[in-house]
């Protein structure tokens, strides 16, 4: 299961260059190395312990449970970890095999940010150079994480080829990689790109589902019925999902970002809208032009928009073992609100998808079934953007009003 060649059915691979496909393969044999040397593992799980804060709570939601009049919802609590969602789980295990294999120097790409603080807080950490690289357009967007980045002690650098946005800055990101392979580790933010990322970003991931596993075995004294997560590339996802792969009773389901409608050009929907093809070295579902370029897409949150997604859902997806559905801009926007009046936790827009989606569905379910939701961040760095949008849009500040 864990050494796979990269491939999940006819997904993931390797599409890039010679001379990267090198710099790779010298990532994946470590890996493969460290994944199972105890020692390592024992390190990573120090710093899981010690500085993210694991394990994190498995809470039931009694008062959102009650109001929904269905299934019983229980939230597993990534919002708690430091930095304030999941990233900082993969960020420290990559950081970790950097320094095993003796390299100084780590970069990233970032498109929102959240990446590009999760590594240079790992960085600071463990004292290492970091360089970030990030679309010209987005360091504009997002100053305040650029100075987050800065205040860890990262160089950011706006990339100002192409379209000035993450894809540009991914290009960047490689090319350094290719030039600077000796002492340099690239540090990838999600379970996408070329093997093998996906495959080490799920095993660094891997502990969500792992911990919520038992944590439900203790408190409940069964599996759940259904597990519930937002799918940007499918890290968070993937982390809940894959300790539950084997118990077939266990329904999984993951929640793309419909953004303004399905039937609009503006969502970033990869698996229920989009085709197979091959984008940033791998091969996923992708919504793509007729030439096999990445469409432009959106979701109100920032971390959902990627017009790919990881070939691991892919595969689940085609398997049957996973379904896909869709939540609009909208239904999770009601959904960040309910939950934050309803439980006092503020979600990132990110999670409220998954939010939304497990309360539609728990309504919907007899009071014995049990639904496990990944809140994959918390919504501090989103307030002041839903602000913003409750002052634009009359529509959603009356779903606000109506909490
Ligand atoms: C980045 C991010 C996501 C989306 O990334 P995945 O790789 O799909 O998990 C979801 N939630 C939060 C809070 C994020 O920061």
């Amino acid at each position: 299961m864990l050494n796979n060649n990269g491939y999940f059915g006819e997904f993931g691979g390797v599409f890039v260059p010679e001379p990267l496909k090198n710099v790779l393969k010298e990532v994946e044999d470590s890996f493969y190395k460290y994944i199972e040397d105890p020692e390592f593992l024992e390190e990573l799980k120090f710093y899981q312990k010690q500085y993210i804060g694991r394990e994190n709570p498995l809470y039931l939601a009694e008062r959102l449970t009650e109001k929904i009049g269905g299934a019983k919802i229980y939230f597993k609590r990534e919002d708690l970890n430091h930095t304030g969602a999941h990233k900082i789980n993969n960020a420290i295990g990559q950081a970790l095999l950097a320094k095993r294999m003796g390299k100084k120097r780590i970069i990233a790409e970032t498109g929102a940010g959240q990446h590009g603080v999760a590594t240079a807080t790992v960085c600071a950490l463990f004292g290492m150079d970091c360089t970030i690289y990030m679309g010209e357009i987005d360091t504009k967007r997002q100053q305040l994480n650029v100075f987050r980045m800065e205040l860890l002690g990262a160089k950011v650098i706006p990339v100002t080829s192409g379209t000035a946005t993450l894809k540009d800055a991914v290009d960047a990101a490689l090319n350094d990689f290719v030039q600077n392979a000796e002492d340099t580790f690239y540090l990838l933010g999600s379970a996408v790109g070329p093997h093998p990322y996906p495959t080490m970003v799920r095993e660094f991931q891997s502990i969500i589902g792992e911990e919520a596993r038992e944590q439900i075995l203790e408190m409940e004294g069964k599996l759940p019925d259904y597990i519930v997560a937002c799918v940007g590339g499918g890290s968070n996802a993937i982390g809940l999902f894959h300790p539950f792969f084997n118990d077939k009773a266990v329904k999984i389901i993951g929640v793309e970002p419909a953004g303004k409608g399905l039937d609009t050009q503006e969502h970033a929907a990869s698996l229920t809208k989009g085709t197979p093809g091959i984008i940033h070295g791998f091969k996923c579902y992708t919504l793509q032009d007729e030439q096999g370029e990445p469409l432009p897409v959106y979701s109100m949150a920032a971390g959902l928009d990627y017009p790919g997604v990881g070939p691991e859902h892919s595969y689940y997806k085609d398997s049957g073992r996973a379904d896909y559905v869709a939540v609009t801009d909208h239904e999770a926007l009601k959904a960040f609100f309910e939950l934050s009046r309803t439980e006092g936790i503020i979600p990132a827009l990110e999670s409220a998808h998954a939010v939304a989606y497990a309360i539609k569905l728990a309504s919907k379910l007899p009071k014995d079934n049990i639904i496990i939701v990944n809140l994959s961040g918390r919504g501090d760095k989103d307030v002041a953007q839903v602000k913003d949008m409750i002052e634009e849009d009359e529509t959603v500040a009356d779903l606000l009003n109506k909490q």
